[in-house]
C-alpha cells in the first residue's frame, strides 16, 4: 500500500486508536472517525473512574493524529465513501470497522419509557458518559441493584460498593464471571465482593423494573421478591455493533465476519476488535482487540517487522483488574488491596488433561493451569499475578513443556520476570 492510500477507521476505541497510531508510526497515516465526545480512553479502566480511583483524564489513550469527531451513518461501497451524521462524506481506499459493541438491554417489563429511553436511575455501563452519569448519581447509602454477574457486573458492583452504596448483585447463572473463570476462581471473586459488603444472589432472574414518575423505585425478581433501588446498572452482556456492516451488505453473523487478514466479505473493508468475528469467535475483550489492531497495521502498511502476516486467533491473556482502594470514597469494609485476575485459554480441563492447582484461602489467592499433551492450554490466576509473565510466555510460545512436571509447578510459583 502506498502512503497516499486513504485509510479510514470508524470507531476511536481501543482497537481503532491502536490501529491508527501504529499506522502513523509505520508511515501510513489514517483518518480515525469517533462519535464519543470525550477524547479516546481506555474502556477497561472505566470502573476505576466510577470507583473514584482515577480521574477521567488519567485513563485517556494517547490520541493519534487525524482524529475526527463524528458518527458514521452509512457506507457506500460502490462510491467508496462513508457518510456522516452531519451530512459530510469521506472517501476511502481502505476502510476499517472498529465499532465495538453495544450493551445488551434485557427484555424487562418497565424498562423502556414511551420515548424509548431508560427510566431515570437505570444505567448501562459501557461508555464514559454512562460512567459519569452513574458516578454523579451514586451516594453513600444509595441502594443499587446490579443486574448481571459477568465481568461488567462484578466491576460495577465493586466500584459502587467502594463509593459507599448498598449494592445487591443479581446473577442469573449459578456463579460469577462464569464465562472467564472456573468455579474456584469464581468463589474467590464472590468472597471479595461480599467482603466489600455486596449482597450477591446467584441463580436469580430479574423480571421487572418498577418506576414512579419515570424514575426507578424497585426491581422485581422472578420469585416475586422486590428489591428497593435508587440505581440500577444493566450489565447483561454486549453485542457487536454490526449495523453499518449489515446495511452495507457485508457478511455478518454474530459479528462482522473476517478472514485471517481481518478482511470482511469486501476486500477493501476490514474489521477488528469487539465488532469482528474471526474463525467463529467474537472475543469482546481488550487483548484480542489490541492484537488484531497491531496485526492489521502490519498488514496494511506492509511492515516486515510484524511477526505474523496473518491473524490466527488470540494468544493473549485476559487480564482483569478489579481495582485498588478508592482515593476519594469513604472507607468501605473488607479487603482494600487491588484484586487482580488473569485468565487465558481453556480454564476447564478435558478428560485426560493435567491440572495443577494452588489455593491459599488465607491470602485469597488461587492459581491453576491446564496442560494437554505437554502444552499449556489455559489457566487462571486470582489475587496474585506474580507468575503471570512466565505463564504468558509459555502460553504465547505454545512450546512443549518438559515432561517431568517440575516446570509446571515452577511456572505457578516463580514470581520473577512478570
Ligand atoms: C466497564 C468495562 C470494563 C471492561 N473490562 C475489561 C477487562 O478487564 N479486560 C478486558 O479484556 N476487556 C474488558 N472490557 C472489554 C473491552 O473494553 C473491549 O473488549 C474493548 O474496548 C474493545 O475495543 P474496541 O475498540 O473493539 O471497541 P470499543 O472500545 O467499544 O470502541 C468502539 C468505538 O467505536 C465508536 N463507534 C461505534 N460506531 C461508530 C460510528 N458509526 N461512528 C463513529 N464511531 C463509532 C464507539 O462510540 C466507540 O467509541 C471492559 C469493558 C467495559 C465496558
Amino acid at each position: 500500500m502506498t502512503s497516499n492510500t486513504r485509510v479510514v477507521v470508524i470507531g476511536a476505541g481501543l482497537a481503532g486508536v491502536t490501529l491508527a497510531r501504529r499506522l502513523g508510526e509505520l508511515g501510513t497515516p489514517a483518518l480515525l472517525v469517533g462519535e464519543e465526545e470525550h477524547p479516546p480512553y481506555n474502556r477497561v479502566l472505566l470502573a476505576e473512574v466510577l470507583a473514584g480511583r482515577y480521574a477521567p483524564e488519567v485513563i485517556a489513550l494517547p490520541a493519534p493524529a487525524g482524529l475526527l469527531r463524528g458518527r458514521v451513518t452509512g457506507i457506500d461501497r460502490a462510491a467508496r465513501e462513508v457518510r456522516c451524521a452531519d451530512g459530510s462524506a469521506i472517501a476511502y481506499d481502505t476502510l476499517v470497522l472498529a465499532t465495538g459493541s453495544n450493551p445488551v438491554l434485557p427484555p424487562l417489563r418497565g424498562l423502556f419509557t414511551p420515548g424509548h429511553e431508560l427510566p431515570r436511575g437505570v444505567h448501562a455501563f459501557r461508555t464514559m458518559d454512562d460512567c459519569l452519569g452513574l458516578s454523579a448519581a451514586v451516594r453513600p447509602g444509595a441502594r443499587a441493584v446490579v443486574v448481571g454477574g459477568g465481568l461488567l457486573g462484578v466491576s460495577a458492583a465493586r466500584a459502587l460498593a467502594v463509593r459507599g452504596a448498598q449494592v445487591v448483585l443479581a446473577q442469573q447463572a449459578e456463579r460469577l464471571m462464569e464465562r472467564q473463570l472456573d468455579p474456584g476462581a469464581s468463589a474467590l471473586v464472590l468472597r471479595h465482593l461480599r467482603g466489600l459488603g455486596v449482597e450477591v444472589h446467584t441463580e436469580c432472574r430479574v423480571r421487572d423494573v418498577r418506576c414512579v414518575g419515570g424514575a426507578v423505585r424497585s426491581v422485581e425478581l422472578a420469585d416475586g421478591y422486590a428489591l428497593d433501588a435508587d440505581l440500577v446498572v444493566l450489565a447483561c452482556g454486549v453485542h457487536p455493533r454490526t449495523g453499518l456492516a449489515e446495511d452495507a451488505g457485508l457478511a455478518v453473523r454474530k459479528g462482522v465476519l473476517v478472514d485471517d487478514e481481518l478482511r470482511t466479505s469486501d476486500p477493501r473493508i476490514h474489521a477488528i476488535g469487539d465488532c469482528a468475528q474471526h474463525a467463529g469467535t467474537v472475543y469482546g475483550l481488550a487483548a484480542p482487540a489490541l492484537e488484531q489492531a497491531t496485526a492489521l497495521a502490519g498488514l496494511l502498511a506492509g511492515d516486515p517487522t510484524t511477526p505474523a502476516a496473518r491473524y490466527t486467533g488470540t494468544r493473549a491473556l485476559t487480564r482483569l483488574t478489579l481495582g485498588g482502594p478508592a482515593l476519594t470514597a469513604p472507607a468501605a469494609p473488607g479487603p482494600r488491596a487491588p484484586f487482580d485476575l488473569a485468565a487465558f485459554g481453556e480454564t476447564e480441563p478435558r478428560p485426560g488433561d493435567d491440572v495443577v492447582q494452588l489455593a491459599d484461602a488465607t491470602r485469597g489467592t488461587y492459581r491453576k493451569v491446564v496442560v494437554r499433551d505437554d502444552r499449556l492450554v489455559g489457566g487462571v490466576l486470582v489475587g496474585e499475578l506474580g507468575t503471570v509473565g512466565a505463564l504468558a510466555r509459555a502460553w504465547e510460545g505454545a512450546e512443549s513443556l518438559p515432561a517431568d512436571g517440575g516446570p509446571l509447578l515452577h511456572l505457578l510459583t516463580n514470581d520473577g520476570g512478570s
